[in-house]
C-alpha cells in the first residue's frame, strides 16, 4: 500500500540552498533600485537570507517536512582556470556562495536531519557533465551528514538527458527533481514520476519554481489562483506535484508574499486529501519492483517504451538557479 494509493495526489516540497547569505546582492540591489538601506543587511547581525529557522518552525506548525539541496559550488579562484576569473557572468556563478566547511551550515545539515528534513544534494553549475564532480559533491554533503544522501536536483536545472540521470545513477543518487522549467510551470513532463532506465532510478519533475509565478509582488491572488489551479489539476489527476521554494525567497523584505504564498499552498493541499513531504520520503515509499521483475519472461526483453529517450524527454532545458 503506496501513500498514492491513500492519498488524492502527492505534494513534495523541496528548497535548493543557493546563497544563504546576502552579500554581494545586498550591494547590487543598494546600487539597482537606489535603496542604499540594502547595505545595512551586510551588517553581521543582519541575515535576511538566513530564512532557515522560519521555513522550520512554518513547516512544523503545518505538521510537515520538506527537502533542502546542498550546493557545493566551485570556488572561482581555487578551482576555475585564471582565464575565467575575469568574466562577470562567472562572478554570480561562482561567488558568494557557501562552504561546506562553514559551521553554522554544518550545524544546519545536522539540525534539518535530526528534525526529520531531507538533506539531498544541488549538484553544481557544471556537474551534470562530470560524473567525478557529481561523486565528490555526494561523498562531501555525506561525510557532512553523516549518512546517506538520496537524490536532489542540478543547479539551474542544468541537465543533459539523460545522460545526467546515468551519472546521478552511477554514483548512487536514486532520484532527481531537475526535469523543469524556470520560467513555465504545469504539468508538461507528465503527472508521474518517471524511470528513464526502468529500473530503480526516478525522476520527480519539476511541476512549479516559485519564480515562475506571475504577479507575487503586485496581485498576490493572481499568483494564488494560478496555484490553486495547479493543486486541482494534481488532484484530477493522481499526480506527484513538486514544488521549489528558495530560502531567500522567504525573506518577506526582499520577497514579498512568496512565503505566504507557500503556507497557502501548503494548507490547500493538505485540506485536499493530499500527501505533503519531502520526495526522499516518497521515494521510499513506491514500488522499485521493474517491468523486467513484473513482465513474464517472454516480454520482459521488449522494451516498455520504443521511442528514444531524446523523444521521451525532448531536448536540454536550463533555468535559473
Ligand atoms: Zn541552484
Amino acid at each position: 500500500m503506496s501513500v498514492l494509493d491513500e492519498h488524492s495526489f502527492a505534494l513534495c516540497l523541496t528548497h535548493d540552498v543557493d546563497r544563504p547569505y546576502k552579500t554581494y546582492q545586498s550591494l547590487y540591489y543598494a546600487v539597482r533600485d537606489r535603496r542604499p538601506g540594502h547595505l545595512l543587511d551586510l551588517l553581521p547581525w543582519r541575515e535576511p537570507f538566513w530564512t532557515f529557522e522560519d521555513i522550520m518552525r512554518m513547516e512544523e506548525d503545518l505538521g510537515v517536512r520538506s527537502a533542502f539541496y546542498f550546493l557545493n559550488e566551485q570556488h572561482l579562484f581555487h578551482d576555475r582556470p585564471p582565464r575565467e576569473w575575469v568574466r562577470p557572468e562567472n562572478w554570480m556563478l561562482y561567488l558568494g556562495r557557501y562552504s561546506l566547511d562553514d559551521p553554522d551550515i554544518r550545524a544546519l545539515v545536522r539540525r534539518l536531519d535530526d528534525g526529520g528534513w531531507e538533506v539531498g544534494l544541488h549538484g553544481s553549475y557544471g556537474s551534470y557533465r562530470d560524473r567525478g564532480r557529481l561523486a565528490f559533491e555526494r561523498e562531501r554533503l555525506e561525510s557532512v551528514l553523516g549518512g546517506r544522501v538520496l537524490g536532489g536536483r542540478q543547479h539551474h536545472l542544468n541537465l543533459d538527458r539523460p545522460q545526467t540521470w546515468r551519472y546521478q545513477a552511477d554514483v548512487g543518487l536514486r532520484y532527481d527533481t531537475s526535469l523543469g522549467s524556470s520560467d513555465g510551470y504545469g504539468f508538461q513532463h507528465g503527472y508521474d514520476p518517471i524511470r528513464p532506465f526502468d529500473d530503480e532510478f526516478v525522476v520527480f519533475p519539476l511541476t512549479l519554481m516559485e519564480a515562475a509565478l506571475p504577479a507575487v509582488r503586485s496581485a498576490p491572488e493572481r499568483a494564488w489562483d494560478e496555484c490553486e489551479r495547479l493543486l486541482a489539476d494534481a488532484r484530477d489527476n493522481g499526480a506527484v506535484m513538486t514544488v521549489l521554494w528558495h530560502p531567500c525567497y522567504f525573506s518577506d523584505r526582499d520577497f514579498p508574499n512568496y512565503g505566504g504564498l507557500y503556507r497557502r499552498l501548503v494548507e490547500r493541499a493538505l485540506d485536499m486529501g493530499a500527501w505533503v513531504g519531502p520526495p526522499g520520503d516518497l521515494y521510499r515509499d513506491l514500488d522499485h519492483a521493474t517491468a523486467a521483475d513484473r513482465e513474464p519472461a517472454s516480454t520482459a526483453a521488449a522494451p516498455p517504451d520504443a521511442r528514444s529517450d531524446e523523444e521521451r524527454f525532448g531536448a536540454q532545458a536550463t533555468g535559473q538557479d
